[in-house]
């Protein structure tokens, strides 16, 4: 419970990646607050867990990335409601796959703004707070895609390189303040965010879904293991710790290899 008294937002956390990083961080003791859409009574239940897992408050806020005044509102919100905002990770993003010349204006728009821009919009407004009690972690899901790069997906390698260079560049700013910035950049994890491009990816590449799964996907991860949502959590755990405060700035890959290649 070494969380305790501590609260963290996690972005996109109702489902996936984003749902393992609530869990993780409630179980040692932390007040999270849930964010992302879903089925209300769904999202109640797993707000009701976490309280149990934390023994202190959970909370879930509907604050749509794509709005900067909305961020903004529930970190103000958390900080009333629980007394600080003393972890962040910023995790929301979404996907499209297609050529440059067919990919949709609103769609690059959408991933530029969920996958990059709302983390800019946290930081912003969690640093005064952090640096206010001299203790803070920041977290990105960043992406294998934040250094290397693969065709039809423009709008995505351009946001997660994006955030591995905002990664860096807070992480200067707060060095001195016990605030450590990192981002964590998993290859393929298996949850509804990969699943929901295998059929773009069929119909891009005219593959079924076995290919994509087995050329495409796994192609990449010497492991030909996806990454699990747990894995990546345990990383975030351990950033959040006493014996993690020298590590920021930091990109930290979970790929089963692939950026090795
Ligand atoms: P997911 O689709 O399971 O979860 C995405 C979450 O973001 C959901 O909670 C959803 O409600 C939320 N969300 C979407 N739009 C939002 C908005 N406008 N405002 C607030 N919340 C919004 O996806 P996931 O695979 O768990 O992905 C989580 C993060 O991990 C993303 O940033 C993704 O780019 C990154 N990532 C995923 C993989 C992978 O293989 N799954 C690999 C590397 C990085």
């Amino acid at each position: 419970m070494f969380l305790k008294g501590k609260t963290a937002i996690v972005t996109g956390s109702t489902s996936g990646i984003g749902l393992a990083y609530a869990k993780v961080l409630a179980g040692a003791g932390a007040a999270v607050v849930l964010n992302g859409f879903g089925d209300t009574d769904a999202i109640e239940r797993e707000r009701a867990a976490l309280a149990a897992r934390s023994g202190a408050p959970a909370l879930y806020d509907a604050a749509d990335m794509t709005k900067p005044d909305e961020i903004a509102a529930m970190v103000d919100r958390t900080v009333a409601q629980t007394g600080g905002c003393d972890i962040v990770v910023n995790n929301a993003g979404i996907q499209h796959v297609a050529p440059i010349e067919d990919f949709p204006v609103d769609k690059f728009d959408a991933i530029i703004a969920i996958n990059l821009s709302s983390a800019w919009h946290m930081m912003r407004a969690a640093v005064p707070h952090m640096k206010a009690k001299g203790w803070g972690r920041i977290i990105s899901t960043a992406s294998a895609h934040s250094l290397v790069a693969s065709p039809n997906k423009s709008a995505y390698v351009m946001a997660k390189h994006g955030l591995a260079g905002l990664t860096k560049t807070i992480a200067l700013e707060t060095a001195a303040h016990g605030i450590t910035v990192n981002c964590i950049s998993p290859g393929y994890v298996w949850t509804p965010l990969v699943e929901g491009q295998i059929p773009d990816t069929m119909k891009a590449r005219g593959m079924t879904r076995e290919q994509v799964m087995n050329d495409v996907l796994l192609a990449a991860q010497p492991t030909k293991e996806f990454v699990t949502p747990e894995q990546v959590a345990a990383l975030a755990l351990y950033l959040c710790g006493e014996d993690a405060k020298a590590i920021t700035g930091a990109n930290l890959s979970m790929d089963g290899g692939w950026t090795a290649a």
